[in-house]
């Protein structure tokens, strides 16, 4: 069939909360474009700074690494380790924050760069609120431990992309835990879903907590 947008014979996806229908090479750029405004629209990234890029073990993480340095070719000036963290899916990400920020710090980097996808950010939303304890929480972008900002800060370009897209164009099968079922069920029984919290769990997040 043909991609509407490029006229390609390719597979198409329907992108169910926005009614889209997409090639894979314009799924992809799409994506790529969605990092893009949230990287601008967030100032997340500077002309010059270093960043730690931390790769989990996803499926997808390759991808997304793929993804993240194609943007970041358009900033010359910024340069990028990655850094890997063994058998780490995004929920048990927070164990690992102290010693990441610590060893960000101590190594002198601007950034750390996480790859929450937005069901990411949602279920770190959800988890906070059955734990009371908002070990990391993403608002416009930006990584806050336990309500702080970190040093250097922890940002994602990926807070408004769906995992599940990646998933799709990677063409592989994920092992999803109980959380990400749930996020990826409300998805499916009302597409839109996810964005509409992840911008409305800010209003609430900024005037219930204490944010700094
Ligand atoms: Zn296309």
């Amino acid at each position: 069939m043909k991609c509407p947008r490029c006229g390609r014979d390719d597979e198409l996806y329907l992108r169910k909360y926005s009614g889209e229908i997409l090639c894979r090479a314009c799924l992809k750029n799409s994506i790529l474009n969605k990092v893009r405004r949230t990287v601008g629209r967030h100032d997340l990234l500077e002309r010059s700074c270093s960043l730690a890029y931390l790769k989990l073990h996803r499926p997808y993480d390759d991808l997304a690494l793929d993804i993240f340095l194609d943007m970041e070719r358009r900033f010359p000036e910024v340069s990028v380790d990655v850094i890997g963290l063994p058998d780490v899916g995004m929920e048990k990400v927070s164990i690992h924050l102290r010693d990441v920020i610590d060893y960000a710090f101590s190594s002198g980097y601007d950034r750390i760069v996480i790859p929450a996808f937005l069901e990411d950010v949602v279920v770190l939303f959800v988890r906070y609120i059955y734990t009371g304890s908002p070990e990391l929480i993403f608002i416009d972008g930006i990584g806050y431990v336990m309500c702080h900002r970190t040093n250097p800060p922890i940002v994602s370009p990926f807070a408004e992309v769906m995992s599940k897209e990646l998933v799709y164009l990677a063409g592989i099968d994920e092992k999803l835990t109980p959380m990400m079922k749930f996020v990826r069920r409300l998805e499916k029984d009302t597409p839109g879903a996810l964005y509409n919290m992840y911008h409305s769990y800010h209003v609430l997040l900024k005037n219930s907590l204490n944010l700094s």
